[in-house]
């Protein structure tokens, strides 16, 4: 178990530590809930500003041209391409998570029933531990369809290999899972999905800007994911979508709106789908908030995916044997892998009383948040995270739990 002035120590070391200091961290307060919603890129406080007043007040509709305001999904898409292994054209920022899943599911449910082979198949699979919006968004788009599809819902990951079988049509999962942080194999699954004639959905909300992620080299299909989490894009910043280049051709949605035309100003009475990814487009962005995506995609080029998951997992390991060692005489349960090819970048604890004693840490400045049934959740962000952070943080664990201060049965408030 490391001291506090070893962990100190580490700070000193840690190549990340300078970009810290592009984040607008309130005194006092450790925030481990950069996997639900980043904290603010310095940057973004004087973006807004420029966006309020010189471009929308002062300069109205000529924004759109002259701000570039009408690109910016796909010149965004370009820039996070990387984190994800992608390369430009193969990505845009737009709409949410939800909307982008369904529009990725609609887009490979139709090339699987255009496909002789595959015409037939009516199993979308996927995880009942799934974030439920997913569930829902695949729940939602069969019943509409009316065509008897079916959703399988598999029960833990080891029983995913034998659930994608030759009735399988579309594969939908979340790489990161969002209560356990459990990682699937990327490369693996989507390669065992392409062996059973299927294509693959994956959710990176809780991978993009947390792990590494190689989807050309994986050969996956389609990908969405969150930039209000670990891109610290801000409160509902739009999502983003990746459609594999050999799919782009044959991808079609259902919401085909005028952004997505190719050629949204010539106002033709008819839908003909844009060129590659920006048929993945629908309509008007929110672009106030989409143009901030920019201030957290930004801090990641001076940084790569290796060196942020290496200390993501120094961060985590560390936390874990510090509850582990420190608060042993509580009735904590670790419910993140302890492997490291299994993590992802939060840390979910259980204990009976999770969530009196979650109210408890974020009274004393640690935040975090709380998932049914009694889990404790602990996001770990490299960007700005210290490694005393996280000593400190046990320290105030250990300290509610072993004076007994948080209240048990309390009620919930909305936003767990
Ligand atoms: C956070 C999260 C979402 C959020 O979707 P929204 O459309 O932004 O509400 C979706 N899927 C997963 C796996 C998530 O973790």
């Amino acid at each position: 178990m490391l001291s506090r002035n070893e962990c100190v120590a580490l700070d000193q070391h840690d190549p990340l530590a300078p970009l810290r200091n592009e984040f607008l961290l309130p005194e006092g307060l450790i925030y481990l809930d950069g996997n639900s919603l980043g904290v603010t890129p310095k940057a973004s406080v004087s973006r807004a500003r420029q966006l309020v007043q010189h471009e929308w007040a002062a300069n109205l509709i000529q924004s759109w041209n002259k701000a570039g305001w009408f690109d910016l999904p796909t010149r965004l898409g370009d820039k996070l391409a990387p984190l994800i292994g992608a390369n430009a054209g193969e990505v845009v920022v737009t709409d949410s998570t939800s909307i982008n899943l369904f529009k990725a599911l609609a887009g490979a449910l139709r090339i699987q029933s255009l496909e002789p082979a595959t015409a037939q198949r009516k199993v979308i699979v996927t995880e009942r531990s799934n974030f439920p919006s997913d569930i829902y968004i695949a729940q939602g788009l069969s019943q509409w369809l009316n065509r008897g599809y079916q959703l399988r819902l598999v029960d833990s990951p080891e029983e995913l290999h034998e659930a994608i079988d030759s009735d399988t049509t579309v594969v939908m999962l979340t790489h990161v899972n969002y209560r356990s942080a459990h990682m699937l194999d990327l490369q693996g699954v989507t390669a065992h999905a392409h062996r059973q004639g299927a294509l693959i959905i994956w959710d990176l909300a809780h991978s993009a800007g947390a792990v590494p992620v190689e989807l050309n080299l994986a050969n996956a299909d389609f990908a969405v994911g969150c930039t209000y989490k670990y891109l610290n894009g801000g409160p509902g910043s739009p999502a983003f979508i990746w459609v594999a280049p050999r799919h782009q051709a044959h991808f079609f949605h259902p919401l085909s709106g005028w952004w997505g035309h190719a050629a949204p100003f010539a106002m033709d009475p008819s839908y003909q789908a844009g060129s590659g990814i920006k048929r993945a487009l629908c309509g008007t962005q929110p672009v106030i908030s989409l143009a901030l995506v920019e201030c957290g995609l930004d801090i990641f080029s001076r940084t790569d995916m290796g060196a942020i998951r290496k200390k993501s997992l120094a961060l985590t390991d560390l936390f874990i044997d510090l509850v582990e060692t420190r608060c042993a005489m509580h009735p904590l349960k670790l419910a993140t892998p302890r492997e490291h090819h299994l993590r992802g970048s939060h840390v979910s604890v259980e204990h009976p009383d999770g969530y009196a004693v979650m109210q408890s840490l974020i009274e004393r400045g640690v935040i975090g948040d709380y998932r049914e049934p009694h889990i404790m959740r602990f996001g770990f962000t490299p960007l700005y995270l210290r490694f005393s952070d996280v000593w400190d943080a046990v320290d105030t664990l250990f300290d509610i739990l072993d004076s007994s201060a948080y209240q048990s049965g309390q009620a919930r408030v909305a936003v767990t």
